[in-house]
């Protein structure tokens, strides 16, 4: 799975979100990460049958919403995702969020027969805790890839980091940005001077330096070049360790918030 990845969540007019898939891809991501509950995969799909990269070259991941993680909804609701993004498969199927229709047996089984017939290369889990981790392990056969949930500077999950490197599962940072927060955080800014980078590019090339994926969302080109611009940036150990230090869980996104209130 690549690295740095571009995020969609809120790039909702369609040829502004194609236009900003494509100039990822023609910029060099190879990365793509969507949801059905964006209402974005068409223009997703769009974006990549417009750049001038093969399709099987871009990992592309999306995610079952709650409400269709029932074993039969799962199956039908990927074939509908599949439509949307013009694909026979994706590279990376995520159960959203561990709520609403989520049934561990019921809804990782639809994900394994995906699997099996090739729709799907891997699983994915998002905003899982280890407990919801432990339980879908035990439900399926097959590997659980990797957790996407919220990581950034102001909220680094420790705790939850040692759990998945220890498990053998990928942790991929959704809000990477802090949703703009990282901005004017005093260490982040200190270092950004310091390097003649963003604030940006400190947080991304902080997460690489934890072995965490990254896909922030970056709608024109100045932004998404920015943050591709972060595999460039090497951070010393003194840099890494500074940012570690910051203190504090700074939530952008309330683990409740989307199952009930969507
Ligand atoms: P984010 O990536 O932390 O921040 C996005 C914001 O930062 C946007 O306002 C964007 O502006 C701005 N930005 C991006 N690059 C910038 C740069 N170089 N300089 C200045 N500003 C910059 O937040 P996010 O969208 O919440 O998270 C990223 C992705 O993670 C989502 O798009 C989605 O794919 C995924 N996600 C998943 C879940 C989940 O439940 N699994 C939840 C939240 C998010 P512009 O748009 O104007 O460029």
């Amino acid at each position: 799975m690549p690295g740095l990845g571009l995020g969609t969540w809120e790039n909702e007019d369609p040829d502004a979100c194609a236009e900003s898939v494509r100039t990822a891809l023609e910029s060099g991501y190879r990365h793509v990460d969507t949801a059905q509950i964006y209402g974005n995969e068409s223009a997703v799909g769009r974006g990549i049958a417009d750049a001038d990269v093969d399709r099987e070259d871009v990992f592309l991941a999306t995610k079952v919403w709650i409400d269709k993680l029932a074993h039969d909804d799962v199956l039908a609701s990927t074939e509908e995702s599949l439509a949307k993004l013009g694909t026979e498969y994706v590279d990376l199927l995520y159960v959203h969020w561990p709520a609403g229709k989520y049934d561990p047996e019921a809804t990782l089984s639809a994900f394994e027969e995906l699997h099996e017939s090739g729709t799907i290369d891997r699983i994915g889990v998002s905003n899982f805790e280890p407990n919801h981790i432990e339980t879908a392990r035990s439900a399926v056969d097959a590997p659980i890839f990797a957790n996407q949930v919220e990581i950034h500077p102001l909220l680094q999950q420790r705790e939850l980091h040692e759990f998945c490197s220890d498990a053998g599962i990928e942790l991929v940072a959704y809000s990477p940005l802090a949703r703009g927060d990282v901005f004017g955080v005093d260490v982040l800014s200190e270092i950004a001077d310091d390097r003649g980078v963003s604030e940006a590019q400190v947080s991304l090339a902080w997460l690489r330096a934890k072995d965490i994926a990254a896909i922030p969302k970056a709608t024109g080109a100045d932004h998404i070049r920015d943050n591709w611009a972060s595999l460039e940036l090497e951070l010393t150990d003194d840099e890494v360790a500074r940012i570690d230090d910051i203190d504090g869980e700074r939530r952008k996104v309330d683990p409740d918030f989307g199952p009930a209130s969507w």
